[in-house]
């Protein structure tokens, strides 16, 4: 056998012996579209009108006719899959992620607002509340406070058939008055104060036997701060300083609020995000070289400085891509004339997203990406075993 021979029998096996893979791997098939195709596939071009070939084609024989295998395979995705993380604050992350279709980057982020778990305060016992606030606004506002407690700490409030007991519910209490002849209060998110041991308030319907306890609107059976998961890490609000309520003189709020597990497609406050959302990749490259006057108005047209100036000696200067990044898609270096639209591309990369998670502060941004993570791998196992 000739080294020639051998090498694409190696290839044969290195491909698991599958036939395709071998014929794909031969010299002469082509293993890449032609430029325009490829730029088809890979890029949304952005004319002066509209975005173009805006679609992903990933049916697996797309290009048979011409030699080239589209289907995806789980090797090359694991091969050419990556997460660079951009940035990262207590409140916001911005990451690249590469290599992945749309529709997976979109998966995330709805699983981000909608089925990433938090705590929120679903239950207000209103005891008293003279100010001018009405209790149907002032249970909303209290609802939508982030709360600092780890969810996977807790059970959803239907596991325990109705009961509230310390597994599935937070409880805090709040209680202010404005003295006559003090000047007004504000009442912010610090005053609320968690009772470890579960509910102040009596039930109404309780009749309690001599000396039993009278019933609450909890059943705790130890305190809360007595668990080794809370004890070194109290439970409240993750901001001090959100304003509930101002209070004038002689005026008053007494209540208790429950907090319990709950996704943010039950209601928006229990979503983890302020906003979640991605853009594609830009990509602006200049078709011709930009020269002299001409490349004072490009970088001129782009106001998010995209563009800038190099001197190429003898008094002369071009134009040069140096923010690629900082493309909005205004579309003013494109605008002009035809001129312009032949001078400069527009391009967004299909595969790569520049995603951004902003938290409400319950959840750690980075922490919110890897349950979203988690959550769609339990998905797709549940299906797994539902099909097999
Ligand atoms: S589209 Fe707008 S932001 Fe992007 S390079 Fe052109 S002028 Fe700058």
């Amino acid at each position: 056998m000739s080294s020639s021979d051998e090498e694409q029998e190696q290839k044969k096996n290195d491909n698991g012996g599958g036939i395709l893979d071998f014929i794909m791997n031969l010299e002469d098939v082509p293993s890449k579209l032609s430029p325009h195709l490829e730029l088809i596939k890979t890029r949304v071009v952005c004319s002066i009108d509209a975005p173009q070939h805006t679609d992903t084609i990933n049916y697996s024989g797309a290009y048979a006719a011409l030699g080239v295998d589209n289907s995806v395979r789980l090797d090359s995705f694991c091969r050419n899959f990556k997460v660079e993380v951009k940035k990262l604050t207590d409140d916001d992350i911005e990451f690249d992620m590469i290599g992945i279709d749309p529709s997976l980057a979109n998966a995330f982020r709805r699983i981000l607002i909608a089925e990433v778990p938090t705590m929120a305060i679903e239950r207000v016992y209103i005891a008293n509340n003279t100010s001018i606030i009405q209790d149907e606004v002032l249970s909303h506002r209290l609802g939508l406070i982030p709360i600092n407690a780890d969810p996977t700490l807790f059970e959803y409030p239907d596991n325990a058939g109705g009961e509230n007991n310390e597994k599935n519910t937070i409880v805090f209490k709040l209680h202010v008055r404005c003295e006559k002849g003090q000047p007004r209060i504000i009442v912010k998110s610090d005053e609320l104060k968690w009772l470890p041991n579960g509910s102040d308030l009596i039930a109404d319907d309780t009749k309690p036997n001599a000396g039993s306890k009278p019933k609450t609107f909890t059943s705790f059976s130890c305190s809360q701060d007595s668990l080794p998961e809370f004890s070194k890490r109290p439970l409240g609000p993750t901001y001090p300083d959100i304003i509930l309520a101002k209070l004038g003189p002689g005026q008053e709020i007494e209540l208790e609020v429950h907090a319990v597990k709950g996704v943010g497609k039950t209601h928006a406050k229990w979503s983890p995000v302020a906003t979640a959302w991605y853009r594609m990749l830009p990509e602006v490259v200049l078709m011709e070289d930009v020269k002299d006057e001409l490349a004072d108005e490009l970088v001129t047209k782009c106001p998010v400085n995209v563009f800038d100036i190099e001197d190429i000696g003898k008094g002369r200067k071009r134009a040069t891509v140096v923010k690629p990044r900082a493309c909005t898609l205004c579309r003013e270096c494109i605008r002009g004339g035809k001129e312009w639209e032949d001078r400069v591309s527009l391009r967004r990369v299909k595969d790569h997203f520049i995603f951004t998670i902003e938290s409400t502060g319950a959840i750690p941004p980075d922490v919110l990406f890897t349950q979203a993570v988690k959550i769609l791998e339990d998905k797709c196992e549940r299906v797994i075993t539902e099909l097999s």
